[in-house]
């Protein structure tokens, strides 16, 4: 990760300023956020972090897909709207963002995994998302190396992909810097004290004013929202990543491609590939240590579509681990607690918040700029929706 510039430092916290919004977090949520609200004009931008530097925390340890394929309208939307803006800023950045347009493939060999998911390829294309139902036939021609017995359906996005994480966190952070958003680094949060204009932020570093205060505190969500009283159901869930060996007789460009009956996803990395697999009984933990049981859990689903990795020996020296702030329903916190306006939350993102960051930095600008949000509905991510029954559940969580 890339070092801070001189001038963002603790001592740009003057004790007693005044800001019209303070971002708590800066891993690529908070970013996104700092960034579209500079974009739209918002003055007195500040993000805090009590790390040294930008995006040390999950946003470091993530995987890098972003995709489309989601089953509800609004993680959908969000990632419609992500993806276009992080290729733009590819662009932009000269290639910073490291996007590679390789697509995901969705696998299936059950008829409830066929059902679930033709219903999200109608919900997609009804979107204008261009993913396309693959016949076994098809599936080798994109895959050769897949094993389709048994294959019931498949389902193809080209416009998904792979971003660099790291890469994402330079070019949103240098871009924010660019239209002068502020940083305060090495700055813990301590309390967040409402009064009828705000908020007074108590850090490490000094007290300052702000007239919004924004949640984007990954993992450490809940914690930060407790400080002013809100009760915000995320929880961090540890999750693991393994690499091969390098090996060879492969494409070197090949899909994000996911055996939704198992949870197993693969893609290339280096020479070798890359493992993930998340494990929905795993409970709430903070450890981002590699866990080893984790290959023993890929030990046993590999062979159902990627049996040429069984005999692939892991690379012990490229296996990481790192937390999935997740909420009940797999879907982010996105709002203020009614009584609260001041305090947005913009959290709980699972295993997508890279590639939900520029939308959710959006639409908590409309909420700063507007009191509404109109680019997207934020309805199924307001805050008091865990005491409801009824609500929108994410179901491609990988
Ligand atoms: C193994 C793994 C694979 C993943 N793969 C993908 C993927 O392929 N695609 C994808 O989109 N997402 C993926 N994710 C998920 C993604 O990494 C997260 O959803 C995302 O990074 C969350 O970003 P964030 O900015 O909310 O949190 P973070 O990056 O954790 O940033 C939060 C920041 O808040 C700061 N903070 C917290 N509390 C305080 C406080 N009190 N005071 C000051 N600072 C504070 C922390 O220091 C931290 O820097 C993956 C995650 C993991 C672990």
């Amino acid at each position: 990760m890339s070092r801070r510039p001189a001038s963002d430092s603790a001592s740009t916290a003057a004790h007693g300023s005044r800001a019209r919004v303070v971002v708590v977090g800066a891993g690529a949520v908070g970013l996104a956020v700092a960034l579209q609200l500079r974009r739209a004009g918002v003055d007195r931008v500040v993000v805090i972090d009590r790390n040294a530097s930008a995006g040390m925390g999950s946003t470091s340890r993530a995987n890098g897909g972003v995709r489309a394929q989601f089953t509800t309208r609004v993680n959908i939307t969000f990632s419609q709207f992500t993806i276009e803006r992080l290729r733009e800023l590819d662009e932009q950045t000269g290639g910073q963002v490291g996007f590679r347009g390789v697509g995901y493939l969705f696998l299936t060999g059950t008829d409830s995994g066929e059902i679930a998911l033709r219903r999200a390829w109608e919900l997609q294309r009804s979107l204008g998302v261009d993913v396309q139902w693959l016949s076994a036939a098809e599936v080798i021609e994109l895959a050769p190396f897949v094993n389709v017995d048994g294959l019931a359906a498949a389902a193809f996005s080209a416009g998904d992909g792979i971003i660099d994480p790291h890469g994402v966190v330079s070019a949103l952070w240098q871009e924010a810097r660019r239209l002068d958003a502020g940083f305060i680094f090495d700055a813990e949060v301590l309390d967040l004290a409402g009064d009828g204009d705000g908020a007074t932020v108590r850090t490490t570093a000094g007290d300052m004013h702000a007239d919004f205060v924004v949640n984007a505190a990954g993992p450490s969500a809940r914690n930060l929202a407790a400080k002013a009283g809100v009760d915000l159901p995320v929880t961090s869930r540890r999750r693991n990543l393994a690499c091969t060996e390098p090996v060879s007789g492969f494409p070197a460009a090949i899909p994000m491609c996911v055996d939704a009956d198992t949870g197993v996803l693969i893609r290339r990395e280096g020479a070798g590939f890359l493992i993930g697999f998340s494990d929905p009984g795993d409970p709430p933990s903070t450890d981002t240590a590699f866990d080893p049981a984790f290959l023993d859990a890929i030990a046993a689903r590999i062979g159902n579509r990627f049996p040429f990795l069984e005999d692939v020996p892991i690379s012990l020296r490229k296996c990481w681990a790192g937390l999935y702030p997740e909420t009940p329903d797999h879907h982010a916190i996105v709002g203020a607690p009614p009584d609260m306006p001041w305090f947005i939350q913009c959290a709980g993102f699972g295993g997508h918040g890279i590639m939900h960051s520029i939308a959710a930095g959006q639409a908590v600008t409309e909420l700063v700029t507007a009191g509404r949000c109109t680019t997207f509905d934020l309805h199924p991510l307001r805050v008091n929706r865990f005491n409801e029954s009824g609500g929108a559940l994410e179901t491609a969580v990988l």
